[in-house]
């Protein structure tokens, strides 16, 4: 069963539900709240003026709604409750009135106002609670509402077939599992806050334990392991380096040469590629993508998204096509039979580097001699990925690159297998971002920096406040910003709005405005964070920064500083200051996603929310480490025990990285 079988789910909900990076039944199923509601009646001691209280009651008045503004109103109406009469008032639920007959019995969650007996409620339930209800609250997007949401989940819960455990029965028993379709639905729908956290650890620990088990099979066999054995044709490679508009910085020189010399090695790469934004990965990626290809060898580039893709491909396009290399892109939007010309052309060796998403390693795609594969921030690829690789090619080469930097403590657990090359200095002749914490009630100075970069002919970019669980708050939030805008500059200057209802099509309009300066301030919420090049905009304003972590701010900061103009990136928030101080103090991505991941933890550190791009369902590294480290000294020593030889789960799982490590 597929996701476009469930009820309900035409072509439209499937592209709302990939925007949630829910491609299968089986994501849906692993589609977790992301946060719960507990609904719990309030004691009556707890009943304190201005507290936010749950009660339980009978609806005794016939509510009246008033009209404040046009879009605000207000219902009010009695409850006789068990500690008896209270008054109720609700905002903009004028449309409840009619389900609220005299004799309704229902839930108020509110504030309590104790001198007049009256509770300002935030929400309305229907129906008595026997017992403490728990609510698992699910993040959505425009246009998919919350019920419908849940509705596939359910179907999806139904319809999925799961086996009992997938654990080894030794480690079910160690830690007394409990069935595993249980667990999955006590996370959905959870009986108790109890039984809900006995649930999530087993969930956390299986995806732990099973990512753990395959690097320790990786790292196990690397060593081991024989690749590809290249002669690559050096003055050729320095050739196309002379031929580059700039000459590389130190780091990417060194960098280059530990991944040539790899190449050149038996032994097969697995190396990681960090380094911020700008620092000039992409450059290195293609260069070692040349010498692969000298050597005689196709390359892929797996990228996160088709737009990152696409400027990849044309960025390797337009500096190796005049060295005959022959570079070809496979996206979605490809018709069947641009598809099938591509896969024929890549079979027969008639494209020598390829880009694309994970549609890359899709089992219909074989390659004539894939000899080197690189991801660019693509922490899902892990194993699962590599094992799709397996008939594909000559065992190839890996190299990962990263913008967000993992601290030395978690690499070593997690790619305990990877070398490590870094790019920590950027390409000379760049202004250093200059950061600066401002008050929301400093907003006028900011106005005034504005002002003077756009006298300037510089452009700017406005981040709107973004609220996590709606996106129709969001476009909200952009509107009332694009009015204060319009206000201060809307007469000498254009302001244009990227939010993420608009169809791709229309943002790459108003992108495109926007590089042709036919627009200077763009607002948006985070659609911007990946790759937009528009070296004239010398300032980002980002609103309510508290609400986003350090390294996504510092991503965000990243879209400024891209040419040789003074830059500026200009916080605003009222709450952590603290937290976000250490932006204005260094732009060293290394850093930064270092403080990042002892604040947050790695779901933020990956920048999920943004990209899509999840390393597990449910896991965190830094959260669970405990759980982490559970899992891999119980993988290890379940690898060497040899036990995974009885179970044909394991042993093709452990093969596969065998083969592959
Ligand atoms: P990353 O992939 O790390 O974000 P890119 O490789 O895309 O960085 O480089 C960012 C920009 O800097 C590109 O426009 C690129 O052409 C340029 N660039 C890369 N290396 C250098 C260098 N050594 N000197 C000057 N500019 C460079
Ligand atoms: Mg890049």
């Amino acid at each position: 069963m597929e996701l476009q079988d469930l009820k309900g789910v035409g072509k439209h909900t499937l592209t709302l539900l990939h925007k949630l990076n829910i491609y299968s039944l089986k994501d849906l199923v692993f589609y977790f709240p992301f946060r719960y509601n507990d609904f719990k009646k309030t004691n009556y001691e707890d009943f304190q003026d201005g507290a936010t209280i749950l009660i339980e009651g009978v609806v005794c008045s016939v509510p009246t709604v008033f009209y404040i503004k046009p879009k605000l109103s207000k219902m009010m109406f009695q409850i006789q409750t068990e500690f008896g009469l209270f008054g109720i008032e609700i905002y903009n639920r004028d449309y409840l009135k009619k389900q609220l007959p005299i004799h309704t019995e229902v839930m108020v969650i509110g504030k309590l106002n104790q001198r007049r007996q009256v509770i300002v409620a935030t929400d309305i339930r229907f129906g008595s609670l026997d017992r403490e209800r728990i609510e698992g609250v699910y993040r959505t997007t425009y246009g998919l509402s919350k019920k419908q949401l849940q509705q596939y989940i359910s179907q999806a819960l139904e319809s999925y077939v799961c086996e009992d455990s997938i654990l080894p029965i030794e480690i079910q028993e160690k830690y007394h599992f409990q069935n595993r379709k249980q667990a999955i639905l006590e996370v959905h729908r959870p009986t108790s806050l109890r039984n809900l956290d006995v649930a999530l650890k087993q969930l956390k620990y299986e995806e732990l334990f099973l990512f753990m088990l395959q690097m320790t099979a990786l790292r196990e066999t690397k060593h081991h392991k024989m690749g590809l054995k290249r002669n690559i044709p050096i003055e050729r490679l320095e050739n196309c380096i002379q031929s580059l508009p700039f000459a590389l910085t130190i780091d990417q020189r060194k960098a280059l040469s530990e991944i040539v010399d790899d190449l050149n090695r038996e032994t097969r790469m697995n190396r990681l590629l960090q380094g911020d934004v700008g620092s000039g990965k992409t450059v290195v990626a293609l260069l070692a993508m040349y010498a692969n290809y000298l050597s005689g060898y196709q390359s892929a580039l797996m990228a996160p998204t088709e737009i990152l893709a696409t400027q990849h491909y044309e960025t390797i396009r337009k500096f190796l096509t005049p060295y005959g290399v022959r570079i070809g892109l496979l996206t979605g939007k490809m018709k069947a039979k641009e598809k099938k010309e591509f896969m024929t052309l890549l079979k027969e060796n008639q494209l020598d580097i390829v880009v694309g998403t994970h549609a890359l390693f899709q089992e219909q795609v074989s390659y004539a001699n894939l000899g080197f594969v690189i991801t660019d921030e693509q922490h899902r690829f892990g194993v699962n990925q590599r094992s799709n690789l397996k008939n594909k090619g000559i065992t190839p080469d890996i190299l990962y690159m990263s913008a967000t930097p993992i601290p030395r403590t978690y690499a070593l657990t997690i790619y305990g297998d990877m070398d490590v090359s870094n790019i920590r200095s950027m390409p000379s002749g760049r202004k250093q971002v200059i950061t600066l914490l401002k008050k929301e009630n400093e907003i006028r100075s900011v106005l005034e920096m504005m002002w003077q970069e756009l006298q300037q002919h510089h452009q700017i970019y406005v981040i709107a406040p973004l609220i996590e669980e709606s996106e129709k708050i969001d476009l909200e939030n952009v509107n009332a910003l694009q009015l204060k805008m319009h206000k201060a500059f809307g007469k000498y200057y254009q302001i244009g709005c990227l939010h993420g209802k608009m169809s791709s099509a229309e943002k790459d309009q108003v992108m495109l405005q926007f590089q042709n300066n036919e627009i200077q301030i763009l607002i948006s919420t985070t659609v911007i964070e990946v790759g937009v090049d528009c070296p004239n905009a010398t300032m980002i304003v980002i609103f309510d920064s508290f609400r986003f972590g350090l390294s996504a701010l510092h991503q965000l900061r990243g879209r400024v500083g891209r040419g040789a103009l003074q830059s500026y990136c200009i916080l605003i928030a009222d709450h952590e200051t603290d937290r976000l101080s250490i932006l204005t103090k260094t732009n060293d991505g290394f850093q930064i996603s270092e403080e990042d991941f002892l604040l947050r933890g790695s779901g933020d550190l990956f920048g999920n929310k943004q990209s899509g791009d999840m390393s597990f369902y449910l896991a965190d590294l830094k959260k669970d480490y405990p759980i982490l480290l559970k899992a891999k000294e119980d993988s290890e020593q379940f690898y060497r025990s040899s036990k995974y030889q009885e179970n044909p789960f394991y042993k093709k799982m452990i093969e596969d990285c065998q083969t592959l490590g």
